[in-house]
Parts: C-alpha cells; sequence; structure tokens
C-alpha cells in the first residue's frame, strides 16, 4: 500500500514552521477524534495517518530523513520484512501530552479503553554496508542480545500461568474520572498504579524468569535491505524488538544504516563520480581506457582532442533509488595528465610544438566550461 505524502495529510506546506505544524495536526486530532466520530472506521483511519505524519514532522531529526528520503527514511521501506506499519491507539494517545498541553485533552481515551497491553523497547542495530550491497539490496544476518519470552512460563511470567485479577482495580487496568472539557464532558482514565495497567497480578512467579516473562538471549535476525539505502537511514522492522513482559507486544528492531567507503567511486545521492586521469597524447589522439563500475571494470572510449574537465556520462551505471524512482548515473570525469617530469628530449620535441597554432588554446571552444558544467549538474 502506497503512503500519502505527509505534508499532504496535514495540509501543510514543505516548509511549514514547527508551530504550524503543531496547530494543522491538532486541528485534525479534534475532528477525527474516537470520541467525536464513535465507530466511523474512516474517521479513526484519517486520525492515524494524521498521528503518524505528525509524528514524523515534529521530530527535526525524522523531517530532515523524511525530506531527503521519503516514506524510506522514517521506515516505510518495502521490501521483506513488515517496516514500520503505523500507529498503534496507545502511541497515539501518549503524544497528546505535548499536543493539548497536559490536562485538557486528557491522557487517555474516554470509550473503549481498557487494559494497558505492554510493549517491549526497541533495539537499535548499526549494519555497515559496501557499495555492491547498496546497488542490489542485501539480505543480512544480525546477531542481536535481546529480550524473547520465557520458554518456561510461554512468556506469562506465572508458574502453571495463573494470574489474579488486580483488587486495586477489578481487572480494568485503570482508573477511571470525569473532567470537563471544551468537546463537553470526557472522562480521563490513569493507569492503575496496582498492577501497571495490565489489570492483573502473577500468583505464583516463574522460577526462569521471576515473574516478568522475559529472559535475554541471543537471536539471528534475518533483514532484507532494499537496494539505494544511504548512510544515516534508519530501517523499522516491526516486532523484532524486544520481547515485553508477561505476553504483550514487541518492540520493533531499528536499523541504522552505515556505507563503507568506495576506494574509486565516489557517491552523491543515486549518483556515482569517478575521476579519470588520461596522458596528454591520449586525450590529443583518443585511446579507450578501463574505469569502475559497481559491478566490474567497463571500457570507455576518449575521442580524439578531448578536453581536461569533460564528464561522460553513463546513463544507469549509478545507484537503485531506494524509492524505486529509476537509477541514477556513473559521471566520469576526464582530466588531462600533464607530465611533471620530462627527459631533455622531450623538451625539445614540446619546444618545437609549442610554437604551433593548434597548440594555442581556441577562444571559441564549444566544450562546456566549469561553471556550465556544475549548473547542469545540479539543475
Ligand atoms: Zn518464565
Ligand atoms: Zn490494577
Amino acid at each position: 500500500m502506497s503512503k500519502r505524502d505527509f505534508y499532504e495529510i496535514l495540509g501543510v506546506t514543505k516548509s511549514a514552521s514547527d508551530d504550524e505544524i503543531k496547530k494543522a495536526y491538532r486541528k485534525l486530532a479534534i475532528k477525527y477524534h474516537p470520541d467525536k466520530n464513535p465507530d466511523d472506521k474512516a474517521a479513526e483511519e484519517k486520525f492515524k495517518e494524521a498521528a503518524e505524519a505528525y509524528e514524523v514532522l515534529s521530530n527535526t531529526e525524522k523531517r530532515q530523513r523524511y525530506n531527503q528520503y521519503g516514506h524510506a527514511g522514517v521506515g516505510g521501506a518495502s521490501g521483506g520484512g513488515h517496516y514500520g506499519g503505523g500507529m498503534n491507539m496507545d502511541d497515539i494517545f501518549s503524544q497528546f501530552g505535548d499536543i493539548f498541553g497536559g490536562g485538557g485533552f486528557g491522557g487517555g481515551r474516554s470509550s473503549g479503553g481498557g487494559r494497558r497491553v505492554m510493549r517491549g523497547s526497541n533495539l537499535r542495530v548499526k549494519v555497515k554496508l559496501n557499495l555492491q550491497e547498496v546497488a542490489k539490496g542485501v539480505e543480512k544476518k544480525l546477531k542481536v542480545n535481546k529480550f524473547v519470552s520465557c520458554g518456561t512460563c510461554k512468556g506469562s511470567g506465572a508458574k502453571n500461568g495463573q494470574y489474579d485479577t488486580c483488587k486495586l482495580c477489578n481487572g480494568s487496568g485503570v482508573q477511571v474520572r470525569t473532567q470537563q472539557t471544551f468537546l463537553g464532558a470526557m472522562q480521563t482514565q490513569t493507569t492503575c498504579s496496582g498492577c501497571n495497567g495490565e489489570g492483573k497480578t502473577v500468583k505464583d512467579k516463574c522460577n526462569t524468569c521471576h515473574g516478568d516473562g522475559i529472559v535475554r538471549a541471543e537471536e539471528v535476525i534475518s533483514i532484507n535491505i532494499p537496494a539505494g539505502v544511504a548512510e544515516g537511514m534508519q530501517l523499522s522492522v516491526g516486532g523484532k524488538g524486544n520481547a515485553a513482559p508477561r505476553g504483550g507486544i514487541n518492540g520493533d528492531l531499528l536499523v541504522l544504516i552505515e556505507e563503507e567507503e568506495h576506494p574509486e567511486l565516489k557517491r552523491d545521492g543515486s549518483n556515482l563520480f569517478y575521476d579519470s586521469y588520461v596522458n596528454f597524447a591520449d586525450a590529443a589522439l583518443g585511446t579507450s581506457i578501463e574505469i569502475p563500475t559497481v559491478d566490474a571494470k567497463v571500457k570507455i572510449k576518449i575521442e580524439p582532442g578531448t578536453q581536461s574537465g569533460k564528464v561522460l556520462r553513463l546513463k544507469g551505471k549509478g545507484l537503485p533509488d531506494v524509492n524505486s524512482y529509476g537509477t541514477g548515473d556513473l559521471l566520469v570525469n576526464i582530466n588531462v595528465w600533464t607530465p611533471q617530469a620530462l627527459s631533455a628530449e622531450e623538451k625539445k620535441a614540446l619546444e618545437t610544438l609549442r610554437a604551433s597554432k593548434n597548440f594555442a588554446p581556441n577562444p571559441n571552444r564549444k566544450e562546456k566550461g566549469f561553471f556550465d558544467r556544475m549548473k547542469e549538474y545540479f539543475e
């Protein structure tokens, strides 16, 4: 499923200030709030969509990544595994504290609600990729040390899987309070202090995990990294983070991409650059040279009379765009090498050529100068 643009969702421009983004989100959150739209699936979707957009655009770092790489930069990449996948209602309501300035809207929701499900923490790992792996995409097997569900009690934390209902909240997990707000009377909930909102307490603690339901273990996680990722991007693999205490929801695995520098090819977005040096005679007479690409070396032709600074563009020999907007090019910059040490004989040969009018720079040259080449590239 393709995602809508986050700016479009909030109805703001790409240059919107933090304050404008906050205001736009606040408006949508009130409009589509589940309490105002009971049993309205479409409103709920809009509510979630806006929350997700706000979550990214309200965070400077995430917003930057989103501007640069689109949804893939903030955990929306496709290609194997389950990446991202929106926010749940608990996440959204916990975000409300800073939108509605505490109080006001209240921390929780008034209808439905219910027991809190524990969530495992996110796990962060770094993955270093070489240029070939970036170009093709790669499956990486990562060994991580993390919390997993306890095998003895099957994650329940309780011997024989038995629980007592929490006496403080009678199993609801919340303490409820009614409040007047600008949307009318609303009930606000606070998490039960007796059971941390779980509604239940462990009867006899499991000996292996001491009632937590989780233990540390090493796990090999295989992740598919899509082609075209770049240094600093973060992929999020849903549910592969730490297990939650007592059968809650797993956290996510956040994979930070690092790039190994290629000895010869430099990268700018999806384009690659290579600096090539040809000797003065070859530039004048023409030749063919070998240059590296991501896959293998290729031969390219140097036309007779090639000027230093000429850029040859090898279409499609760059890197694929992570959002599948095509593939970049390999730009080969031709530098003509001027000899720096000459024998007496060579000097003599050049002295005789120096006077030739064919050696004088042509003021009416057709080749583009440095400025024009730069302009062409950045446009
Ligand atoms: Zn256990
Ligand atoms: Zn309780």
